[in-house]
């Protein structure tokens, strides 16, 4: 905090990506008041694996570990994937990459958001090299919020007052900071919920992340440290309901059959969870001297995996932004610094979100037609080398 009792910035939300931006910034040396409404995510080695887990793409793991925090991750519980296996179900054709083919040790990891979550906040109560802990106000709550020439404040329920130079929005997909500053959303309901457990399955899973696309939407099964697979199922919400309310051998039963048994029968399962998906984009990024990232920006369709992958890269191109105005000795919060914040990542999770919603509705239809076309589409791509690379590029997070 400055002399006048300011701040360089206030994250408001400390999921992932309101972490991960805070604490890259704490190392970067910027004053940071950081803001979230529910106390910090227990995470316990002894504890199961926590239901909702991500894949992670190898740049969000390297910034994680310019962050100084994967060491500990990886350490605590986290599982490599190699292979990645995507297959349709009504048409021949499979995509099959393989991290020997690329020269790389792993395609990804899958770790629980919860660990993520806690590993940040430690973290940020524990500054290196000198620079100073964020301020965490929690459980706190920004109440208003109000954009002013030469900084900005943020009002807490509590009636605390914190002012600095730029607050970043990291709350979320239903943002109340996003609807605070009148900032619209174009949204798809895709009238699916994802339905995710963990399960053990006959077979070993080859760290291997797999993928079948059937109409009514994408089954994936992503391999856990422990030998089983946690399955992200999205459906139509109606059949999802249906599924949610059946015992778990019928659970199990009709898991197995929609994942054609690729790996043998479904042996056990753990209590499911289910979320509604929705793709939310923000019409614009900027407001004053208030910035949208991660979820708050951008909600997509889980189908490939990218959510998170997105705002952590949404966390390091701002840290950089906010790096160069600063090494000028320019105003962090000026527009010109924000705009071209919002440039660079608007136009990639734009095309990220519309790609996911046009492949979803590519393999929604049940059509035989396009599935045929899809199937050679499937097929095509694997045969094609740079398309296969390209692709392979793109779920890496090396595009
Ligand atoms: C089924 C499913 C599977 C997925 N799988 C993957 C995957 O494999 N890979 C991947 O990259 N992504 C995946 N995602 C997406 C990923 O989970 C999200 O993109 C990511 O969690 C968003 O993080 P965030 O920090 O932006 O938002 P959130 O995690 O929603 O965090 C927002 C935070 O803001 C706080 N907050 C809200 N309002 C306020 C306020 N007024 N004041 C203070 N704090 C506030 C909230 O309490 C919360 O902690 C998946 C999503 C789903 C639904």
């Amino acid at each position: 905090m400055n002399r006048r009792g300011e701040f360089d910035v206030i994250v408001v939300g400390a999921g992932v990506v309101g972490a991960a931006t805070a604490l890259a910034l704490v190392r970067e040396g910027f004053e940071v008041a950081l803001v979230e409404t529910r106390p910090p995510p227990c995470w316990d080695a002894r504890d199961d694996v926590d239901p909702r887990v991500v894949a992670l793409a190898a740049d969000a793991v390297g910034l994680l570990e310019e962050l100084g925090v994967w060491p500990a991750i990886a350490r605590a519980r986290a599982s490599a994937y190699q292979r990645m296996r995507i297959w349709d179900a009504l048409a021949p054709g499979e995509l099959q990459f393989d991290a020997a083919d690329r020269g790389e040790a792993a395609l990804g990891w899958i770790v629980e958001n919860r660990l993520l979550q806690h590993m940040l906040w430690q973290a940020l109560a524990e500054p290196v090299d000198g620079s100073r802990a964020a301020r965490l106000s929690c459980p706190a709550e920004v109440a208003s919020i109000e954009n002013e020439a030469d900084g900005v404040a943020a009002m807490l329920a509590d009636g605390t007052r914190l002012r600095a130079r730029l607050l970043i929005a990291a709350d979320g997909a239903m943002s109340p900071i996003r609807t605070q500053l009148g900032i619209a959303t174009r949204d798809r309901d895709y009238a699916q919920r994802a339905i995710v457990a963990h399960v053990d399955t006959e077979r070993a899973h080859e760290s291997t992340a797999w993928q079948r696309f059937q109409p009514g939407g994408p089954l994936a099964f992503l391999p856990l440290a422990d030998g089983r697979s946690s399955i992200v199922w999205s459906l139509p919400s109606a059949e999802a309901e249906r599924l949610l309310a059946l015992d778990e051998a019928a659970f199990r039963g009709e898991l197995g059959c929609a994942f054609d048994f690729r790996l043998g029968a479904i042996t056990a399962t753990t209590s499911r969870l289910s979320f509604p998906l929705r793709m939310r984009l923000a019409e614009r990024y900027v407001d004053g001297r208030c910035v949208l990232v991660g979820d708050a920006a951008h909600a997509v369709h889980p189908l490939a995996g990218q959510g998170l992958n997105l705002g952590l890269r949404d966390a390091r191109n701002l840290r950089d932004q906010l790096l160069r105005a600063k090494a000028r000795n320019s105003d962090i919060g000026a527009s010109h610094v924000l705009r071209r914040y919002e440039r660079e990542r608007r136009s990639e999770n734009t095309l990220a979100a519309n790609s996911f919603s046009l492949i979803e509705s590519a393999f929604d239809s049940g059509s035989t037609a396009i599935a045929g076309l899809r199937g050679v589409a499937l097929a095509l791509a694997n045969r094609l080398p740079p398309v296969k690379r390209l692709l392979g590029d793109a779920a890496a997070g090396r595009l």
